[in-house]
């Protein structure tokens, strides 16, 4: 069986890794000249197989109103009237719910169950280099009611066998010191021991070079996919600058350019591109070495060996991918303001924007589609370091045609 693979991020890739590991042969095309060019270029570095909660919830309701005026600066929310963007909006809006968020959580608990196992798989096949450490993950609020929320989420994340301990303000900064001069206002947080980082990146692009190497996998760049080719309603191939490339099955691995593509074959997915930023800087010796989450802010701080890697802000800027120098100075000027100390915010020539694709209920889509041949693994949002393992697998067994039936399938495409 020979598949083309759409995208290669870091679901792309380890899309085809599953997929040649099965023995089939896979080509993958990306527009971009290099692997992992989009979301998965300079991300949080997150492997978050704790931390997976899906951001539509009860509280994330309450602040719907200062999002929406303008007032939440971690959030922008360009106005738009877009039927796709609005039709998001109130899907959104519906998993806001107690009930929808404790289940898209359990949900996304199983799929982060399943992608440490094929993450941990992997790396015991193969030697990969990509600053990764179980540095653990420590998530801080100032707030009574987050840290309340913390609690349950923290109870139900235990019974699936995940260590998440919710601490004081006093265990906090027992568990990274580094913290203690600057984090003395919090409530307390939540640490998981078991959490990790590394540098989606380097991981991607080492992956994809296993893939070439080891699998006999084809990786085609600066090579824009315009369209499918079909024949009587099966997808026979894909079209790109070159003309027709044929192949038996096709995955479409795109991020946020998903949707897009797949509204002429009248696949309406709900995928928002959700804007964030990242910078990188030189650490020092006062860089915290576990993962650090503010809630309150929305800032993750990780150390990668020598740089530490602080990413944030969430917008929605519609089509609009460029840089905004506002936005990624005020991403540094909240970093600089939480942990002064940690290394050179002076350094310049490392700010970086990435486009989540974020769904409604915060869960990727990974699934066959109504048209023939035709699959999709995408969709990962603010997640998709941490469950791209997992979500290979799943759309490799389900394209194996093992998995039909699954919960997967049963979630309508929206
Ligand atoms: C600021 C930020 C911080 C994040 N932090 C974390 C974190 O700490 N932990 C975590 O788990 N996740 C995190 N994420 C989310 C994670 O980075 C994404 O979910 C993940 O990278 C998505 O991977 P992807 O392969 O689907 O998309 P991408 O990496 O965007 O890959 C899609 C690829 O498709 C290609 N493509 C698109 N259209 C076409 C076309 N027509 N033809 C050919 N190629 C095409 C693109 O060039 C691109 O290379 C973060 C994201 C951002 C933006």
């Amino acid at each position: 069986m020979h598949v083309a693979v759409l995208g290669a991020g870091v679901i792309g890739v380890t899309t085809a890794y599953a997929l040649a590991k099965r023995g089939c042969k896979v080509t993958i095309f990306d527009q971009a000249s290099s692997i992992a060019s989009g979301a998965s270029f300079a991300n949080g570095a997150q492997i978050s197989y704790s931390f997976v909660d899906p951001m539509a919830s009860p509280a994330m309701l309450k602040k719907i109103p200062a999002i929406l005026l303008g007032k939440d600066p971690n959030i922008k929310q360009k106005p738009s009237l877009e039927p796709a963007h609005l039709r998001w909006g109130a899907y959104f809006l519906g998993n806001c719910t107690e009930p929808k968020a404790t289940s898209n959580l359990e949900n996304a608990i199983s799929l982060a169950l399943e992608s440490r196992a094929a993450f941990q798989d992997l790396l015991a096949a193969h030697s990969i280099s990509f600053r990764y450490r179980q540095s653990g993950k420590l998530v801080v609020t100032r707030d009574k009611a987050t840290l309340a929320r913390m609690h349950h989420a923290a109870k139900i994340k235990t019974k699936r066998g995940i260590e998440a301990r919710v601490l004081s303000a006093q265990e906090c900064w027992q568990v990274e010191p580094k913290t203690e001069p600057h984090y003395r206002d919090i409530v307390g947080g939540i640490y998981a021991p078991g959490d990790y980082v590394g540098d989606a990146r380097r991981f991607t692009k080492a992956l994809a070079q296993i893939c070439i190497d080891d699998y006999g996998v084809d990786i085609l760049l600066k090579q824009k996919v315009f369209g499918l080719a079909t024949d009587s309603g099966n997808v026979i191939g894909i079209r790109t600058d070159d003309g027709v490339f044929s192949v038996d099955k096709v995955v479409v691995c795109m991020g946020a350019a998903s949707a897009k593509f797949l509204s002429p074959y009248n696949i309406p997915l709900l995928i928002e591109p959700v804007k964030g930023y990242s910078f990188t800087i030189p650490a020092n010796d006062e860089a915290p070495s576990c993962s650090l989450t503010d809630a309150d802010h929305k800032i993750v701080f990780a150390r990668l060996h020598s740089e530490m890697r602080i990413a944030g802000l969430a917008d929605f800027d519609g089509d609009d991918m460029s840089l905004k120098e506002d936005r990624l100075a005020t991403l540094k000027s909240f970093a600089e303001r939480l942990l002064p100390n940690i290394g050179d915010y002076g350094h310049s020539g490392t700010g970086w924007v990435g486009a989540r694709p974020m769904t409604p209920d915060g869960l990727p889509i990974t699934q066959a589609t109504k048209v023939n041949n035709l699959y999709l693994n995408t969709g990962h949002g603010m997640l998709g370091w941490t469950l791209a393992c997992g979500s290979a697998e799943r759309i490799v067994e389900i394209m194996m045609q093992r998995h039909a039936g699954s919960i997967h399938l049963k979630r309508a495409t929206q």
